[in-house]
């Protein structure tokens, strides 16, 4: 098994057009690179990470049918309390699937994406105006980090914002992981209120199918789009991805 960027030769021995290894086969690196690129997007759709994403679409379900269990529906505070619980877990298991767990920094990073998927119900007590769960259970209307139409706009202006500090590579991968928190977090919402489209409204809720489908597909598509705008590839060198070979 080897890292990912372990495999690219960037030592100053090496040719400039020639990518591969002074002792190995020399093959074009604009070649490599991009073969090293299409295993990275494979190993997206590999058996491990579906099968991640399929665990996470059971967890959906299993954890949806304890919270309903009349022990937990008759206390509001429980039932609030694992109800965020399970959107944390959702946002930390998609992440874990987009970025796979192999060193202690991944740990910190699934964590964080939960936390994230976690702290996005406080805007019911911003809202609400109190700490009572009851009133922040019963708003009239939505509170506002609950409007999807604000996922695009948080996530392009936190890339927006990285670009202007001149964050390092490390730091790529935050909007992306802002993206996953905000959207399995909405699309569970869903199945009960809908989608929030602020200012165009709310569509119908989701049929339950296909919120458990979504959320497991969900970190596929997020790294496909990872792969498309170059962010796999900063991210595969950053964890050195590791693909048999
Ligand atoms: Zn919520």
């Amino acid at each position: 098994m080897q890292g990912f960027y372990s495999k690219l030769d960037s030592s100053p021995s090496s040719s400039p057009l020639l990518g591969g290894r002074r002792d190995g086969p020399q093959i074009p690196l604009s070649l490599a690179v991009e073969a090293e690129k299409a295993q990275a997007l494979l190993q997206t759709f590999s058996s491990a990470s579906l099968l991640a994403s399929g665990g996470l679409g059971a967890f959906c379900v299993a954890a949806d049918h304890a919270l309903q269990m009349p022990v937990i529906q008759n206390h509001l505070w429980l039932r609030a309390a694992l109800d965020n619980a399970t959107h944390g877990l959702v946002g930390l298991w998609s992440w874990a699937v987009v970025i796979g767990l192999r060193k202690r920094s991944d740990l910190y990073e699934v964590l964080l994406a939960g936390l994230l998927a976690s702290i996005i119900d406080l805007d019911h007590f911003y809202m609400a105006g109190s700490l009572s769960v009851k009133a922040a259970v019963s708003l009239p209307q939505r509170p506002p980090l609950h409007c999807s139409s604000l996922i695009p706009v948080f996530c392009l202006t936190l890339r927006f914002l990285m670009w202007l500090g001149r964050l390092k590579d490390a730091w790529c991968s935050l909007p992306w992981m802002l993206f996953i928190s905000m959207a399995t977090h909405h699309v569970r919402d869903a199945v009960r209120h809908g989608l929030w489209l602020c200012p165009f409204g709310n569509t119908a809720p989701l049929p339950y199918w296909l919120y458990v489908s979504t959320t497991a597909t969900l970190p596929h598509l997020c790294s496909v789009l990872m792969y498309l705008t170059g962010t796999r590839d900063v991210i595969s060198a950053k964890h050195g991805v590791a693909i048999d070979v």
